[in-house]
């Protein structure tokens, strides 16, 4: 029997690990994916009442921009400094934009969708996967392809680091595991490989 309803399969790694870079290997095979990262920007996008509720919090001279559109390094400086501001907002957001996943999740094609998320497994997005994939890299190779694409220091790309998730973690949340240590040609067949594997699985 077909069915009807998209699985869903979680993508997480470190930074610069090779999320990108696999998840659009992916969608070359038409497979549909949910980026979080646009959904926490669609539900802050002026009219939007988390952007009313964000302004009257923290005054909307200090966060929204002259277009009345959100000014999200204001933001960020603001909550980095305090925790409490920090988990309001968090309190805000994180439940709208799981609501927004959800929606897209459900309009997905079958056999399987993919969730690509930076708070995977920081927040209970991961419930909403049937399989956690991770892109896993060795740190040196993640510092040295994030310094190469944002021309960044290794200072910045290393706090960046410490605030994520450790390795360890990611590795014991994952269900499946590609090591994205080669080149992007052996990405790209792990990732052939891995989407075999789930189409047989999801279908
Ligand atoms: P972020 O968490 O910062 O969004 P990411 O996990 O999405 O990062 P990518 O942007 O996909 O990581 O990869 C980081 C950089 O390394 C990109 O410039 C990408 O093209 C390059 N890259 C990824 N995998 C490989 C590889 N196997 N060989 C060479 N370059 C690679």
């Amino acid at each position: 029997m077909t069915k009807t309803k998209a699985a869903v399969v979680g993508i997480t790694g470190g930074i610069g690990s090779g999320k990108t870079a696999a998840t659009d290997r992916f969608a070359s095979h038409g497979i549909d994916v949910i980026d979080a990262d646009l959904m926490s920007r669609e539900v802050v996008k002026p009219g939007k009442p988390a952007l009313t509720a964000i302004a009257e919090k923290f005054g909307a001279d200090q966060i929204l921009l002259a277009d009345g559109s959100l000014n999200r390094r204001a933001l960020r400086d603001i909550i980095f400094t305090d925790n409490n501001k920090k988990l309001w907002l968090e309190s805000l957001l994180h439940p709208l934009i799981r609501d927004e996943i959800i929606q897209r999740l459900r309009a997905s094609k079958p056999p399987y969708c993919l969730l690509v998320s930076p708070l995977l497994l920081e927040t209970d997005q991961h419930k909403l996967c049937e399989r956690v994939l991770l892109i896993d890299a060795p740190e040196s190779l993640q510092l040295s392809r994030t310094q190469q694409r944002d021309q960044t220091s290794e200072t910045a790309v290393k706090a960046i680091m410490t605030n994520q998730l450790s390795r360890e973690k990611r590795l014991a949340a994952a269900d499946d595991i590609i090591i994205n240590d080669s080149d992007l040609a052996a990405l790209y067949a792990a990732v052939d490989l891995q989407h075999q594997k789930y189409l047989e699985q999801f279908s």
